[in-house]
């Protein structure tokens, strides 16, 4: 049984197994072209199970991964799913200076616009880097033509985070000097068609649920390979249902594979977030795409 009444949204942060940010110390850049790509086949299978499902979402796509693999970003276009930007080399912004995150998003927006010929509206952090120190990011979202990001994460975590923000879509907005700040005048998803978008940036946060008195990741990731599928569904109803509230759902390519190469040398804990139950991905996807309506994070934004 679909809930009907919400629709949802469902992105895709295309990147190959060895591009996250888990293994950044044992892969570095400059050794990325030395592993056996599979970011091709494995977001093929993503495009398999979302055609079977009818239902359309949001690729957010690494800047190296389109270099390389161009007839894949056309494939995802043409299949009438969003392009949007996850940067270009998996940079968290938390290392890297605001020059290079400006030159970062403008050249993998304009490479991905390029390629598609539709416009990119919206970006993702890698690992959802936009934290207190960096929320110079929605300036330089702005001035780069962005019209909405995806990378709030408001929980606490080792990699990123921001506990206090809200985590259903709202609108942010500058206080000048690099601050932004929720702007909290409207939290229903219907109202966003009605306000002007000018000067603002739409946030679209990685969803809690909010239990015992605590924040729990539920919607994707890691996560999703780690909770029993009923525990994710029960979880997800509860925010469409009882908080009334739309969710992102979010995955990546590599999430689909279980045969992928093992990264000599990885920590312990990354090894154990990476290749935990991958086996179960895809199945439990396409359940998910059955029980939740889902759509492109796009089609929620006024016109330009
Ligand atoms: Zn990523």
């Amino acid at each position: 049984m679909k809930d009907g009444h919400k629709s949802n949204f469902l992105s895709i942060d295309v990147e190959d197994y060895f591009q996250v940010s888990a293994f950044e110390d044992i892969s570095p850049r400059n050794s990325w072209d030395g592993f056996e790509p599979r970011v091709e086949a494995n977001t093929d299978r993503v495009l398999r199970c979302l055609s079977d499902a009818s239902v359309k979402g949001t690729f957010f796509i690494l800047g190296w991964v389109a270099e390389r693999f161009p007839a894949l970003i056309r494939r995802i276009a043409e299949e009438g799913h969003e392009v949007a930007c996850h940067g270009l080399n998996h940079e968290r912004l938390t290392g890297i200076s605001r020059e290079s995150f400006r030159r970062d998003i403008r050249r993998g927006k304009k490479l991905l616009e390029n390629l598609t010929g539709r416009p990119v509206w919206g970006f993702r952090a890698p690992s959802f880097s936009i934290s207190p120190d960096t929320l110079w990011a929605f300036d330089e979202l702005l001035e780069a033509g962005y019209r909405y990001d995806s990378s709030v994460f408001p929980i606490k975590h080792d990699f990123y985070g921001l506990p206090d923000w809200p985590d259903s879509p709202f609108w942010v907005k500058s206080l000048g000097d690099g601050q932004w700040v929720p702007d909290l005048f409207s939290g229903a998803v219907e109202d966003f068609s009605n306000i002007p978008a000018a000067g603002r940036v739409l946030e679209i946060p990685i969803p809690t649920l909010k239990l015992l008195g605590r924040k729990w990741p539920i919607a994707g990731g890691g996560y999703f390979r780690l909770y029993p599928y009923f525990l994710t569904r029960w979880g997800l109803r509860h925010i469409n249902e009882a908080e009334g509230k739309a969710f992102v759902f979010y995955v990546h390519p590599w999430e689909f594979d279980p045969q992928q190469p093992v990264m000599k040398g990885a920590r312990l804990k990354s090894r154990v977030r990476h290749y935990l139950n991958l086996d179960k991905t895809e199945s439990r996807f396409r359940s998910l795409l059955k029980d939740f309506s889902f759509g492109r994070i796009c089609d929620m934004l006024p016109p330009p």
